[in-house]
């Protein structure tokens, strides 16, 4: 089968390249990808920012068609439309595991960095880790909620936002944009939109932001206060710095400020205003399968709708270099029926 491997000479690129299909082992399902999206996360696993893993197939916005199923899985059967996340499996066992938080799992397996992911024609998944894609729910669609989606999801459930409360949502992205829908069509909080890209402003509006800010154009911390006397909630997603210092800043009272982004920085936190104000910052990770089950059920009733362009198998490295760029709306997704 036709699969994407971490390039083990061209750091931050993948090859493709023909390998085995992957052996089917207890509690495991063989499933044929029908569409896998594209997660900076993956351009972090081909530059070996989590530890190198040349050969490594990356890939954890996957979702197919299960062709297989070992003997002993009683959860999926042959048929099933199912996703491939990052969240791959937990020991089922530990703290995390028992009590609801089952992505901290210290054990935990993540799809494209420590097992094979989604980036081939097949691949195996954890039966009873993978979540079902609803009726209704558009495949290509649902690839971009089974990272970008569920996190951003998680993560306004983390904020603790209130409907008719304002949250602020920094960075307008692949991730940004579903936030902006979850924020405004499921959790119907009023959505103020910050990004250093016009387009990307423009397309927060049309997915529906409130209010918008450029911080090019001054301190987006200071202009929030001006325009709602501070957001009761911050998520977030730019890759930046001073994203998070702002979001700190943009905030009133008693408010979280939520981390998903991930640059290689540190953030300043300023103590006293943490103190006197009782801001709470606290990081959000992908989210549980109970999560993703949610956040696929408002997929599938047009409460959010990814906004998404299907490319080719071949083509990973040049979305690589487009993400790096910034170049890219909303998400890149490979259609593994697709040839160029
Ligand atoms: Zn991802
Ligand atoms: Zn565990």
């Amino acid at each position: 089968m036709k699969a994407a491997v971490v390039s083990a000479n061209n750091p931050g690129k993948v090859d493709i390249v023909d390998v085995g299909v992957p052996k089917l082992h207890a509690g495991q399902a063989l499933v044929d990808i029908e569409y896998c999206g594209v997660c900076h996360t993956d351009l972090h696993v081909a530059k070996g920012d989590f530890g190198e893993v040349p050969g490594r197939i990356p890939g954890h916005e996957g979702i197919g068609i299960v062709k297989d199923i070992a003997d002993d899985v009683t959860s999926l059967k042959i048929g099933d439309r199912v996703s491939i996340a990052w969240f791959y499996e937990g020991c089922g066992t530990c703290e995390y595991c028992t009590t609801g938080r089952e992505t901290f799992c210290r054990s935990a397996k993540n799809a494209g960095f420590s097992v094979d992911g989604a980036m081939a024609e097949q691949c195996v998944v954890s039966a009873d880790y993978a979540v079902k894609v609803p009726e209704g729910l558009d495949p290509a669609q649902a690839s971009s909620i089974t990272c970008a989606g569920v996190t951003c999801y998680k993560a306004i459930k983390v904020s603790n936002v209130k409907p008719g409360q304002w949250i602020a949502i920094y960075g307008c992205g692949g991730l940004g944009n579903l936030a902006i829908q979850y924020a405004k069509h499921v959790f119907n909080a009023k959505v103020i939109a910050i990004d250093i890209n016009d387009d990307k402003l423009e397309l927060a509006k049309e997915v529906g932001a409130d209010l918008t800010f450029n911080p090019m154009n001054g301190d987006a911390g200071e202009w929030i206060h001006e325009q709602v006397d501070g957001a009761h909630a911050a998520v977030v997603t730019a890759v930046s710095k001073v994203a998070f210092n702002q979001a700190v800043n943009s905030v009133r009272a008693a408010s979280k400020v939520v981390a998903v982004g991930l640059p290689p920085e540190t953030m300043d936190l300023e103590i006293v205003k943490t103190v006197l104000d009782g801001i709470e910052v606290v990081g959000s990770l992908v989210g549980t399968r109970k999560d993703l089950e949610e956040a696929f059920q408002f997929g599938a009733e047009g409460k959010v709708v990814p906004i998404v362009q299907t490319r080719c198998l071949h083509e990973i490295n040049d979305i690589f270099d487009e993400m790096e760029e910034g170049k890219i709306q909303g998400r890149m997704v490979i259609d593994m029926n697709k040839k160029c």
